[in-house]
């Protein structure tokens, strides 16, 4: 018997076409797609407009592949760690993250990370493979639930900041963003979404060709090209002068300012040049910073600078007219913070 299809790799007009091409009619295709992405049916059975042999009939070519959660974790601070299955038993992990305002979702893209930042988690594991878009999908439906579960609201946020890097998946995190804003999904404004890279120019330019509405982030954590070569060692392929073109053409494009992530570590970025060459960039760049808390990670000798170093930076920048935030770590106690990711469970 050849492999069932999973039936939520398939379009709208391709389920639509399934029908016609089996003697039905192409509005089931509809109707199916509905309890697919809005009713978030797991089963055929569950489809009580569509007839039992209809039922049987896609029984017979397909399966219903979901996400399961295996494992949550709630930090002292409200923030969900969903450590959530996937139906070949890979496991990956999502972040709820509350605040007064806002539940943000923090989801990943892919199983591990291909890429090898010294200072993350994830980058500890292999790349086992990318995820689909409907796994995508699920994360974020599955963290709207306990939002409303929990703090009785709707996600209101989603930023692309869990395992994996985005456009290393890129056709796939793009679908998933489709469905996720779709009348026929969840229905969030792409305003509402951010996708974090690391930062590989081609794709970037990618996005901004394919005049993507969501918000676009990239941890740089130094603009001194030898620091980052160290920290980020794949970056050694893709120089910052040509990121900085991708990010010029993504702002000409989308008339949207980056965001650079950027942590501040002891004797690595605490330097008086390090601050000038981020002022520098920021300057070439239409953008804003967001300086990370360092969220320790086993055997990566990496320490976060001192506060006076902190506000060093702050001060400078400010001085130089740049946006810039501080984020505070969340979720930390339970391994669930930025570059913490790493299928630990306790
Ligand atoms: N691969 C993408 C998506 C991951 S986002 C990217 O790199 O942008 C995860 C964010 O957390 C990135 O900004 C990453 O640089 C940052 N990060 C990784 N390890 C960290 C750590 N130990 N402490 C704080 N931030 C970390």
């Amino acid at each position: 018997m050849t492999k069932k299809q999973d039936i939520r790799t398939l379009s709208k007009e391709a389920l639509r076409k399934f029908f016609e091409n089996n003697h039905e009619k192409a509005f089931r295709g509809n109707q199916v797609y509905e309890w697919l992405w809005v009713k978030s049916a797991h089963s055929f059975e569950e489809m009580t407009n569509i007839s039992k042999e209809t039922r049987l009939l896609l029984e017979e070519y397909f399966v219903i592949n979901h996400i399961k959660v295996d494992q949550m974790q709630r930090s002292a601070d409200g923030t969900i760690k969903n450590a959530v299955k996937l139906h070949d038993g890979f496991i990956v992990e999502s972040v709820l993250i509350p605040t007064e305002t806002r539940t943000t979702a923090c989801v990943s893209s892919q199983v591990g990370c291909s890429l090898d930042c010294t200072f993350c988690a994830t980058a500890q594991l292999q790349k086992k493979r990318n995820l689909n878009p409907d796994e995508i999908y699920d994360q974020v439906a599955i963290i709207n639930q306990q939002s409303k579960l929990y703090f009785g609201r709707k996600l209101s946020n989603i930023v692309f900041m869990g395992m994996g890097e985005p456009l290393m998946n890129y056709n796939n995190v793009l679908l998933a963003i489709d469905k996720i804003t779709a009348d026929e999904g969840l229905a969030m404004s792409p305003k509402r979404i951010t996708l974090s890279t690391s930062g590989i120019p081609k794709m970037i330019k990618k996005l901004a060709d394919d005049e993507v509405k969501f918000n676009l982030a990239v941890s740089l954590h130094s603009a001194q090209e030898e620091i980052r070569n160290k920290i980020m060692p794949f970056s050694t392929s893709f120089p910052l002068d040509d990121l900085k073109e991708a990010l010029l053409y993504w702002y000409q494009k989308t008339k949207s300012k980056v965001s650079f992530e950027y942590v501040i570590w002891k004797g690595i970025n605490d330097t008086e040049d390090a601050i000038g060459a981020l002022v520098k960039f920021c300057k070439q760049v239409p953008s804003k910073v967001n300086l990370i808390e360092y969220n320790p990670v086993e055997n990566s000798g990496f320490q976060q600078a001192s506060p006076e170093i902190i506000n060093k930076y702050i001060e400078t920048l400010e001085r130089h007219k740049i946006i810039v935030n501080v984020r505070r770590s969340r979720g930390k106690d339970i391994d669930a913070a930025c570059g913490q990711l790493a299928n630990k469970q306790s």
